[in-house]
């Protein structure tokens, strides 16, 4: 019998899905940002996202209010990364006899906050004791409007993988606060990530947009999720990495370089976006323009290979699995 540290996170998520089998009632399961529900003429999405004290943040670091708000948005996410429309949370969590009434409110509050900053309502959860740690487990549930979404499993032989916004600053945040340093930005990349809800939307409208997720375990490895998904490969250049000034002070301190802490950084929430080729000078303009936020072109999807490579080669375990013994 293996353990999960050798299949890890995504090798059990991938026995799970054998478990399983194909979901009843043309339900669409285990392997895309959220599960795609046929109801009616509805397509529903739906997802859930646990946070664990420790694991996922510290009390230390984060008010209560911001544990709360970051576990909402990052379930959220994950309706973005569909380019769907968000409506109804759920939130339960788990105390320990330690967290006052006053404090437990706030988490939820958080929630509430980040659920209603993009349309959504707060209706329902659960709350228990924990005898170790504080845990939330967000479930959020949207819907895909005109039934269309976009999945992990789109990308084409040739397509070009985009990424938005400025990813690697959540990791920088997580590594000041670890080091004690004083790096607003960063740290408030890490406890605030940035919505991309309407920017999913905007995605899901334009037809030359095959794929989309959100990056949650950093790009290297969630690119080769979409290119698993898609039956390809994908190549990324650390030359085609946008140098985000924000992030040096960062890559000096634990000596490494901008491309490799954006490659493996987690928790950024930003959109890798799989467009056709032809379209991508285009959608990069118009995002620009609409949005005035960065986005750019990090990578080519192929046949000629399966999984990662950056400049050529296999890049390792980089990126976040939770069973993976840390390095
Ligand atoms: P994300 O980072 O987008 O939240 P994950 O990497 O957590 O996605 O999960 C990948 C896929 O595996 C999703 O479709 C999710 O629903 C599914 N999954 C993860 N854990 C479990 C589990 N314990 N049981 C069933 N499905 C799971
Ligand atoms: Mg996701």
């Amino acid at each position: 019998m293996s353990s999960l540290e050798q299949i890890g996170e995504f090798g059990f998520i991938e026995k799970l899905r054998e478990l399983h089998g194909s979901p009843a009632h043309g339900a669409t399961g285990i392997g895309d940002d959220c599960a795609i529900l046929p109801f009616g003429d509805s397509t529903v999405l739906v997802s859930t996202d646990a946070f664990a004290e420790n694991v996922h943040f510290r009390r230390d670091w984060a008010t209560p209010y911001q544990i709360g708000r970051k576990a909402a948005s990052a379930a959220l996410s994950d309706i973005a990364a569909m380019g769907g429309e968000p409506r109804f949370v759920l939130a339960s969590v788990a105390l320990p006899g330690d967290v006052s009434e006053e404090d437990a409110l706030s988490i939820m509050q958080g929630v509430a906050q980040s659920a209603e900053s993009v349309g959504a309502s707060l209706v329902g959860g659960d709350t228990t004791r924990s005898e170790s740690g504080l845990m939330l487990d967000v479930t959020v549930l949207g819907v895909a409007p005109c039934g269309r979404v976009l999945k992990r499993s789109g990308a084409r032989k040739g397509d070009m993988l985009l990424i938005t916004g400025t990813p690697g600053r959540s990791r920088a945040g997580l590594i000041a606060l670890e080091r004690g340093l004083d790096m607003p930005t960063v740290i408030e990349a890490h406890l605030n990530p940035a919505s991309r809800m309407v920017q999913g939307k905007w995605f899901l409208a334009n037809p030359h947009v095959r794929a989309m997720m959100d990056v949650s375990d950093g790009i290297a490895q969630d690119a080769g999720h979409l290119a698993r998904a898609s039956g390809l490969g994908v190549g990324m250049t650390s030359a085609s990495v946008a140098i985000d000034p924000e992030l040096l002070p960062i890559c000096m301190e634990i000596d490494t370089s901008i491309p490799e802490l954006v490659f493996a950084g987690g928790e950024d929430y930003e959109l890798a976006v799989v467009v056709d080729p032809a379209e991508s000078p285009k959608i990069i303009d118009a995002f620009r323009r609409e949005f005035n936020l960065p986005i750019y072109a990090i990578g080519t999807f192929t046949d000629q290979f399966e999984g990662v490579r950056i400049d050529g080669a296999e890049p390792g375990p980089i990126g976040f699995d939770h069973f993976r013994p840390a390095t």
